[in-house]
């Protein structure tokens, strides 16, 4: 078994900024992942970190405009702690070697981004995931951090108890890509969730294949509330033909969306009077498919974004990767033409439950970035507000881990006596809870499912080791069968159902058909079997299991969307096209309930450090 103090998963932003930080507390802490470090997603950010870095603009200016962005649905606690810390993660950024774009005088340049008030948006090119990855990376290697690289982590050990607020998390299993060894990993102090988004639950998305919600699923079925997953963010400018994205910063450097008949339909159908492309993200994309609705899209399909008159000069300073992207993938000359785009998903809001310090609801258990919900980005994500957190809460749920005081934090996980319960109208029973594994799938990862160990609180090390033996009998049932359905089927059906019935616009007949179809799904997946009888490089394998969390991922969004009757932020719904402040300022929670989803509510946190953001009708 290995053991260390802290074992950060994923080496993304917030994986390795976690670890950076737990390293610096004198934590011995490790990084287990399933891609080597500067392959992670982050990698393929483009535009930008927001940080109020300049005379003139203030953190909380940053704060208000992002509390206004997530549509008076994120936690002014989170949001203030992002806005308050982000300048100086960035300008520690600076320290460590990234390459921002600087202006003639020498400062850090700084564009506009959709829903700013002010050009905040630091930039490194429109390269500046790779750079801040590259970064990241180099001060791991610095400090000697070991990593455990390509090793796919699929258990986390958890203690079993009934009650999900007694449980700990005492380590994780992992698989060693490269030979098939399955491991046993024991964390002394805490292990740091850091896998990254659920876009393949999509099928046209900005994020990579490893972007598969393992994170969150894992941590649901061992009892931590999911947040919010009903908020999904499409991003407004993505190429039609591979959903590869092509970054707010040409519309923030001046880039112009035209529909079909070649008008600014921003301005000139009425979407964003005042901020036109530079309106948030959902309000953008809901106008783009609104113009391609009523017949005024081009092919049918998308419309165009145009950057030619920003002249040469300044694209290949500033936009140079676009070219690339818009040649590469859709063979357009960004020079000469504009770029074919569309709406495609690319980010969620929602995730694991934390609070400030990164903790969720499981002793020893922590998770940050994408697969976090801490709640910052509420009911919609600015452009630009995702890097920040990364760094702004990596570095806190690091030293926490570590064992460092941060102060008691305001947010609350779980419930509490006066919790108001939900319930949605589902169509269809949740059905195979298994899902094709084993009976342990059921219960905690890492609990004990047949009770044998029952009121017996057992050693750290044992929980990893039962965890360890109920991932090995998963792997061997997995292996063992030679018939039934193959994963890349189920999740082109899981993909296709949610690509139509749980995107941009939402109706409630679209939910529910979603949610029969994830639930077939679920019940095809008990036939899954792994063709390749290998254990060396057995990516079916893998995938077979990161299908698993697919469908748990799919089926809380689902859930989400089915219960919230109102629109706010990038969540439509065709039978109530208003915010519902008076019913809905509030986070919806799922708990995994052994295999039968139960719903809840907590309030959002209006009250800031020294005001209080009232909801307003958020225009642009
Ligand atoms: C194309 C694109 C452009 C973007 N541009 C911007 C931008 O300009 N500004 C901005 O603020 N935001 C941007 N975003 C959003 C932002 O980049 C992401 O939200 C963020 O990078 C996610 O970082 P992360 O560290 O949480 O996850 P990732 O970078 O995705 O890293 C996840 C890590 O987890 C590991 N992992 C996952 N599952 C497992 C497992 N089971 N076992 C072991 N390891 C595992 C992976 O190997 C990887 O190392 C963009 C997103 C996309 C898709």
């Amino acid at each position: 078994m290995h053991e260390h103090d802290v074992l950060v998963v994923g080496a993304g932003g917030a994986g390795l900024r976690a670890a950076i930080a737990a390293h610096e507390e004198g934590a011995d802490v490790a990084i287990v992942t399933k891609l080597h470090p500067v392959r992670s997603h982050t990698g393929a950010a483009e535009g930008g970190i927001n940080a109020a870095l300049r005379d003139g603009d203030s953190w909380q200016d940053h704060a208000y405009d992002t509390m206004k962005g997530s549509d008076y649905l994120g936690d002014a606690p989170a949001i203030e702690t992002l806005c308050q810390d982000s300048p100086e993660e960035t300008i520690q950024l600076e320290h460590w070697g990234m390459p921002f774009s600087r202006e003639d005088d020498g400062r850090v340049s700084q564009r506009p981004f959709g829903g700013l008030s002010f050009p905040r948006t630091t930039y490194a090119g429109a390269e500046t995931g790779h750079h801040l990855l590259h970064t990241l990376y180099q001060q791991v290697v610095k400090r000697g951090i070991q990593v455990y690289d390509e090793w796919y982590v699929s258990r986390l050990a958890v203690t079993e108890d009934p009650d999900p607020e007694k449980r700990e998390c005492h380590g994780i299993v992992a698989f060693d890509v490269q030979t098939g060894e399955v491991a046993g990993f024991r964390a002394r102090k805490g292990v740091v969730l850091a896998t990254g988004g659920p876009g393949q639950v999509f099928d046209h998305t900005t994020n990579a294949v490893s972007c598969t919600g393992d994170g969150p699923a894992m941590a649901y079925r061992a009892g931590v509330p999911m947040e919010d997953m009903e908020f999904i963010q499409f991003h407004p400018t993505t190429l039609p033909s591979t959903g590869v994205l092509i970054s707010e910063g040409v519309r923030g450097e001046g880039g112009i969306l035209y529909n079909d008949i070649g008008e600014r339909f921003m301005f000139e159908h009425g979407y964003a009077s005042n901020d036109g492309e530079l309106a948030s993200r959902d309000v953008v994309a809901r106008a783009e498919l609104t113009e391609v609705n009523e017949g005024r899209g081009v092919d049918d399909e998308y419309v165009h974004l145009d950057m030619r008159h920003l002249g040469e000069e300044r694209i290949i300073d500033r936009l140079e990767n676009i070219l690339h992207l818009a040649g590469d993938f859709e063979g357009v000359d960004g020079l000469v033409e504009p770029m074919p785009v569309k709406p495609g998903q690319h980010y969620a809001m929602g995730g694991i439950e934390t609070d400030e310090n990164g903790e969720t609801l499981v002793s020893g258990l922590y998770a940050v970035g994408e697969c976090a919900c801490v709640s910052v980005h509420g009911s919609n994500r600015l452009g630009g507000n995702a890097l920040p957190e990364l760094i702004v809460f990596g570095a806190r749920a690091g030293r926490h881990a570590a064992g460092t005081d941060l102060g008691e934090a305001i947010i609350e996980t779980g419930r509490t006596e006066d919790t108001e319960i939900g319930e949605v109208d589902t169509p269809v029973a949740p059905g195979a809870i298994h899902a094709g594994d084993t009976d342990e799938d059921a219960v905690a990862d890492g609990g004990d499912p047949r009770g044998e160990g029952a009121g017996v609180i057992p050693e750290p090390n044992e929980v990893v080791e039962r965890a360890l033996e109920a991932e090995n009998r998963r792997i061997d049932h997995l292996m063992e069968k030679d018939e039934g359905v193959q994963q890349a089927e189920l999740r082109a059906k899981l993909q296709k159902t949610m690509t139509q019935n749980v995107n941009v616009f939402r109706t409630e007949a679209g939910l529910k058909q979603a949610l029969r179809d994830i639930r077939e799904v679920r019940e095809q997946y008990q036939d899954v079997y792994v063709d390749d009888p290998s254990r060396t490089f057995n990516t079916d394998l893998q995938q077979t299991i990161e299908m698993r969390n697919l469908i748990d991922t799919a089926e809380a969004i689902t859930l989400g969307a089915l219960a919230r009757d109102e629109f706010r932020g990038a969540h439509w719904r065709q039978e109530y096209q208003e915010r519902r402040d008076e019913k809905w300022l509030k986070h919806t929670l799922l708990s995994w309930n052994d295999g039968t989803p139960e719903l809840w509510y907590k309030p959002v946190i209006l009250e800031g450090e020294d005001k209080t953001y009232e909801p307003k009708v958020r225009s642009y």
